[in-house]
């Protein structure tokens, strides 16, 4: 097949993801990618600054992984998790426990990110209900969250930027409270938290759950608050009886300098939703994790289980992956790398605070953002990016960075250093 009959295919019968069918933004026919570096079918090459969205830590085509993934094919790519068990999801849970913030002992494998989230809130709701308390079944949340695409994860996205106004009147109604005003790098703000003292007062009583991405809100706004929030929202939290589920979906495993975001603020929530990067960006996997007195009680109610038990539950291809990912990333410099990267976007993306169409630069770990006063002109800037040979996806005002971890320092400034002039010749 030509690279002109595939496009025009997948022009044809192809959704992708957040693009219209009508007038579709352009794609990129990728060959093959490898380290930091996509491959595309007409042979130019570009560096990666997405890491597949949060996803790809290690970088592309990994011989340890790919080792993984090929010795646990010649065993068995899949087996059903329901009465039965198998060696990668049990090294992966041993793996798990090694890391997760303590007393976090008790893992839920599943799909995707958002199916993790829909598994975290249907936890809360039997937890409450095995409890007697019927009355548990709203949600909280803070604006500009960001927490899947399926039905409940949605209903806690941001209101504004989520896709509430498109569903409104089926969504369930949660409750959303301001974002923290307080930044990360600033000074903590006591006033922050009298939104959810105010909610937990009034309708306490009607919450399951709090939840939040700790630290570093992702695909909702790429804002970094400050971890003195969340050691209230616990304290809060746990006065009302409210559970409180942190989703390190995007956070987890190092992007933000710490192997979970939870421990810039040393909090442990009741449950944790981790995804994206716990297959090093392979294939899709997800799990939910709380604690073993949590998931005794949710037990111990009137189902006598919890509900839920998707098909690939547990798939041993994916754990074996995840698995190897975790051992790697634990046996590299992945703090100094994090951290190397983190000191490199800060000097060389403070330069675009100078720019008039840019209002804030802001990095964190292996992050760096670069918000925009206008929405940018997407097809444009993805153009002159891969003809700059860098990999960078805008979405609405925000032009971000999160490249792999094993990223050398000329390939980051490659990636900066274009995003910076092409930002400064387009976005004026
Ligand atoms: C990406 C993401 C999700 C959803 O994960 P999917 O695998 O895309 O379903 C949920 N929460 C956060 C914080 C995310 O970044």
């Amino acid at each position: 097949m030509t690279t002109e009959e595939m496009l025009h295919i997948d022009r044809q019968h192809l959704w992708h993801p957040y693009t219209s069918t009508i007038d579709p933004l352009p794609v990129y026919p990728v060959r093959r990618a490898e380290g930091v570096r996509i491959y595309l079918e007409d042979g130019r090459e570009l560096v990666d600054g997405m890491s597949s969205w949060w996803a790809a830590i290690h970088g592309y085509n990994h011989p340890r992984l790919n080792a993984a993934a090929e010795l646990q094919l010649s065993r068995m790519s899949h087996v059903m998790f329901g009465g039965l068990t198998h060696s990668p999801a049990v090294e992966l849970a041993e793996l798990l426990l090694g890391i997760l913030p303590a007393g976090l002992d008790t893992i839920f494998y599943a799909d995707s990110g958002s199916v993790a989230v829909e598994v975290a809130m249907k936890m809360a709701l039997q937890y409450h209900q095995a409890h007697g308390c019927q009355g548990r079944t709203r949600f909280a949340t803070i604006r500009s969250g960001y927490h899947g695409d399926t039905w409940h994860a949605m209903s806690v996205c941001d209101p504004t930027t989520g896709m509430h106004g498109i569903f409104s009147g089926a969504l369930p109604i949660q409750h959303f409270l301001p974002q923290p005003t307080s930044r990360f790098h600033g000074e903590w703000m006591a006033d922050d938290m009298e939104p959810l003292r105010h909610l937990l007062d009034t309708r306490g009583d009607e919450l399951a759950a709090l939840i939040l991405e700790p630290i570093v809100q992702g695909a909702g706004g790429m804002y970094f608050y400050h971890p003195q929030y969340l050691v209230e929202a616990r304290r809060l939290c746990s006065q009302a009886g409210v559970l409180l589920i942190f989703d390190e979906i995007a956070t987890g495993f190092g992007r933000t300098g710490k192997l979970f975001a939870q421990a810039h603020a040393d909090v442990v929530p009741d449950i944790m939703c981790i995804g994206k990067a716990l297959t090093g960006g392979y294939m899709t996997l997800s799990a939910t994790i709380t604690h073993r007195a949590i998931a005794d009680t949710i037990c111990s109610g009137e189902a006598g289980c919890f509900m839920h038990g998707p098909t690939f539950m547990g798939n041993p291809l994916a754990c074996a992956v995840a698995a190897e990912s975790i051992r790697l990333l634990l046996e590299s410099p992945w703090q100094e790398r994090v951290n190397r990267i983190e000191s490199q976007l800060r000097e060389e993306l403070a330069p675009a605070v100078t720019l008039s169409g840019v209002a804030n630069v802001r990095v964190l770990g292996a992050i760096g953002v670069i918000e925009m006063k206008r929405p940018v002109p997407m097809a444009t800037l993805q153009r002159r990016f891969v003809e700059a040979g860098i990999w960078i996806r805008p979405f609405g005002r925000l032009c971000y960075l999160q490249p792999p971890f094993i990223i050398e320092s000329a390939d980051l400034s490659r990636l900066t250093g274009g995003l910076l002039r092409i930002l400064a010749e387009e976005c004026p």
